[in-house]
């Protein structure tokens, strides 16, 4: 019995840590309310559709498979929209977490991998952004990762919760066998749109500022390639469960390539790899974006010996296009 229970994996990041999870001898059991998850995404094991704010559905998920730990990736995730409607960010993401760290203990499952976010830190003084630097979010999104951490490190030390808390940097990439990638409706990330928009001549990549203090005005982030986060979560899971000790703990690692591009580096990488210039329009910065986000990932490289093995500009591009073209045989075939 090697069930693990992930909440999410039905979406992005998540289907790509399903992925790897099976192929590392796990049972990866999808709990996931299909709202931004896609069905086709869930391919190594069974699919539970539910909700994480419904405790009964929670309840039923652990009595049928009771998983050994839980990867909880399931959160609202968009910056934008967490600053226009910050209930839904709290619901989701705050009340969600409670509710699921509330059945773990009914259920006396201790372990827990959770998705947090480079959001968390806010406007880093320093960069690249070492793991102990401050925590001050400066979106909805942010400080509801942050609380949720906080509530784990709280669950840590009162009810022997272990718990590994992974904040990522920008996700990026698709599957390198082409069996997921990133479908998001809308989508409002950086290179998937961009892609889109060279691919697409009636579309318009909008670029969002080009007043950043950085080099070339845009602004800047560090691109992980979803392979690579994947491997991470099953590499902290596998540390988890060799952990003889009962005591409860939280650990906190940064997940990123700790390189980082511009948007419009980022952009060229793109035009260059389909040969193609696309339409873009300047336009006012997106509310609560830093300028400037990148990753000292050295503690978990340390720890744990995880290596970026696909994050390089380059790879992340050619399977994002790769995934990009798939999709729109896809859609045509609809
Ligand atoms: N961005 C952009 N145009 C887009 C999408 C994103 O200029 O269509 C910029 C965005 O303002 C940010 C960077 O690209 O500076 C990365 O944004 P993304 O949404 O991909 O990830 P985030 O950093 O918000 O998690």
């Amino acid at each position: 019995m090697s069930n693990i229970l992930v909440t999410g994996g039905a979406g992005y990041i998540g289907s790509h840590t399903c992925k790897a999870l099976k192929q590392q001898g796990f049972t990866p059991v999808v709990f996931d309310n299909l709202s931004t998850g896609h069905e086709a995404f869930v391919q190594w094991g069974p699919l539970v559709v539910g909700d994480i704010q419904n405790i009964t559905e929670l309840q039923a998920a652990f009595a049928r498979y009771k998983p050994l730990a839980v990867i909880h990736f399931a959160a609202s995730a968009y910056v934008g929209e967490s600053v226009t409607d910050p209930e839904k960010y709290y619901n989701n993401n705050v009340t969600g977490s409670l509710k699921l760290l509330q059945v773990m203990r009914e259920h006396a499952c201790q372990q827990l991998v959770f998705s947090s976010s480079c959001a968390s830190y806010g406007l880093p003084s320093v960069t690249p952004i070492p793991i102990d630097h401050p925590q001050n979010p400066i979106n909805p999104y942010g400080h509801s990762k942050l609380m949720v951490e906080q509530i784990i490190a709280d669950y840590a030390n009162a009810y022997a919760l272990q718990a590994t808390v992974l904040r990522y940097f920008n996700a990026a990439g698709a599957d390198l066998e082409g069996d997921i990638g990133e479908r998001h409706e809308p989508e409002t990330h950086l290179i998937p749109n961009a892609i889109n928009a060279a691919l697409d001549a009636t579309q318009t990549l909008t670029i969002y500022g080009t007043d950043y203090p950085t080099q070339d005005g845009s602004c800047i982030r560090d691109y992980i390639h979803v392979a690579d986060l994947a491997s991470a979560h099953v590499l902290c899971l596998k540390k988890l469960q060799t952990n003889n000790d009962k005591k409860g703990f939280m650990q906190a690692y940064n997940l990123g390539s700790e390189t980082g591009f511009s948007v419009l580096e980022v952009v060229a990488a793109i035009e260059n790899k389909l040969s193609t210039k696309l339409t873009r329009k300047i336009a006012d910065r997106r509310p609560g974006d830093p300028p400037q986000l990148v990753a000292d990932s050295s503690s978990i490289k340390n720890e744990l010996g995880w290596e970026a093995q696909y994050s390089d500009l380059p790879t992340i591009v050619d399977s994002a296009c790769q995934w990009a073209h798939q999709e729109l045989l896809r859609k045509k075939s609809l």
